[in-house]
């Protein structure tokens, strides 16, 4: 019999911190990738939280008021212990609803107040949503929409106390004025639309660069040693103003002195701004190059082969494959939007993907700190199997779950209160989140923030841990907790380890 070759003893055994680490869905080897691809903002471009997210609540609050809002609004100011990302605003209800990748409820708002069972219940018998019904459900998937996150529920919240409107079921009566729920999220997309277009958002930005962006020394470092493995490309739905602004302030002053003054955009084998994910990973848009010195667009479409230091202006995934001369499993792609950067390029390209996750550090401390609870709950989820594993057809005896069935959503409210008041990005108590599904599904890898590619060699084999389908866990069952005894006591659930 063969044997296998044993890990080398002199080699280093490298310990990763959490925060150092790439999370593995399916098997990537690094070595075969020709070309590495990323998104700027929120990727490249990490914002300062909360500050960045408090100048976006700010901005939107001070338009809400300007067209029309009552002025009490601006008391309220941004809280970022409230919001979470990846939750779904239902605009007939103004509630927020965390849901799991079927659209079953797991936790539901209204204002700042959490619903109870019977409570959700009442808005959705069924505590299901129908998510395909993108009219009327609205999912907040990146991290610019937490401000809208946030005012949305203090615009409830105002309206639901004010004394001079009415609580409807679907919205507030003032004299012969009614506002929905469904207006007032429509105004907050409209005033959300109106900071982005006019510049006002990025305007604060670019003004006050060392206050809202990060700038880590390790970026040009990564980009510097991935140029020598594979071309690298930026493809953003920033506009090039803007894109230059931030990639000058991160990139530029690395430039090595005394070597010929190249800027930021040498970093890059291809620029592409305004590429209008997810669009891009489709049909597209006419690809035109821009005139860095005045930002301007050509007229044209450009249909020319690569130049190197040039920067264009939409196109689509394609095309700039064509360019790069590459095919799409040769591409990493990486970039923060699960559904615009992640799951567009692994549905329509084949591309392979790294999603950057920022609260990921956070969502591991918390798991790391609340151990205890998380294995409580495992267990009692165990012995709920338990209880009913030998039964058959015939058996008459009915289990009493009730007070596990408590404990578990003590848990799981407890839980959920570690992260914030709408709990983790990624679960409710034993249960997954949408967010957390499609992460799964479409992300091949996954960190929170590209750099940590640096703490890898690039001939690395990413190895995902082994996923085994209930069936082929038969023989395993039952062995993890045999050795822990369950007890119910005057409704009081203990657990003993011997
Ligand atoms: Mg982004």
């Amino acid at each position: 019999m063969d044997t296998l070759p044993s890990i080398p003893s002199e080699e280093p055994r490298v310990k990763r911190d959490f925060d150092q680490m790439v999370f593995v869905n399916r098997n990537l080897t690094l070595e075969t990738i020709r070309c590495y691809g990323f998104d700027m903002d929120y990727t490249m471009a990490m914002y300062k939280s909360p500050d960045y997210e408090s100048l976006g609540f700010e901005l939107l609050r001070d338009r809400m008021v300007s067209v029309g809002y009552p002025h009490e609004l601006l008391r309220y100011t941004y809280d970022p212990s409230f919001p979470t990302r990846g939750l779904v605003i239902d605009t007939k209800y103004g509630n927020l609803l965390k849901v799991d990748s079927n659209g079953n409820i797991l936790v539901c708002s209204h204002a700042f107040g959490l619903l109870n069972g019977v409570e959700i219940q009442k808005y959705y018998p069924n505590k299901f949503i129908q998510r395909d019904d993108t009219d009327r459900f609205y999912i907040l998937n990146t991290l610019f929409n937490l401000s809208e996150t946030y005012l949305y529920t203090c615009l409830v919240d105002f309206f639901t106390r004010c004394p001079r409107y009415t609580n409807l079921e679907k919205g507030f009566q003032h004299g012969d004025l009614f506002m929905s729920y469904r207006s007032m999220f429509q105004d907050l997309r409209d005033a959300m639309d109106f900071i982005h277009d006019t510049g006002a958002l990025k305007g604060h930005t670019v003004k006050n660069l060392e206050k809202y962006v990060i700038k880590d020394p390790n970026l040009p470092v990564l980009l510097t040693r991935l140029k020598v493995m594979a071309k690298v490309f930026l493809a953003t739905n920033s506009d090039y103003n803007y894109t230059e602004a931030i990639m000058k302030y991160l990139l530029d002053s690395n430039v090595k002195s005394g070597s010929q003054k190249e800027s930021w955009r040498s970093y890059f084998d291809l620029i592409v701004v305004d590429t209008k994910k997810p669009l891009f990973f489709g049909e597209g848009t006419v690809l035109r190059q821009v005139d860095t010195n005045t930002g301007k667009l050509r007229i044209g479409t450009y249909t020319g082969d690569l130049q190197h230091g040039t920067v264009y202006s939409g196109g689509s995934s394609d095309l700039i494959s064509d360019l790069l001369e590459v095919k799409g499993k040769d591409i990493l792609y990486v970039g923060d939007h699960i559904f615009g950067d992640i799951l567009k390029s692994k549905k329509r390209q084949g591309w392979k993907t790294f999603l950057v996750v920022p609260e990921l550090n956070k969502e591991l401390q918390i798991r790391v700190k609340k151990q205890s609870m998380f294995e409580e709950l495992k267990r009692l989820d165990f012995f709920l199997a338990e209880l009913y594993k030998h039964m058959d057809n015939g058996s008459q005896h009915c289990p009493d779950i009730i007070a596990i069935q408590d404990r578990m959503k003590v848990l799981t409210h407890r839980m959920d209160m570690s992260y914030g008041q709408m709990g983790s990005l990624l679960r409710s108590g034993s249960r997954q989140t949408l967010f957390a599904s499609q992460l799964m599904r479409y992300a091949d890898l996954y960190a929170s923030t590209c750099l940590n590619l640096l703490h890898y060699p690039f001939n690395y084999l990413f190895m995902a841990p082994p996923v085994l389908m209930p069936h082929e866990t038969v023989s395993q069952q039952s062995t993890d907790f045999a050795s822990t005894e369950l007890t119910v006591t005057n409704n009081i659930v203990k657990l003993t380890i011997n």
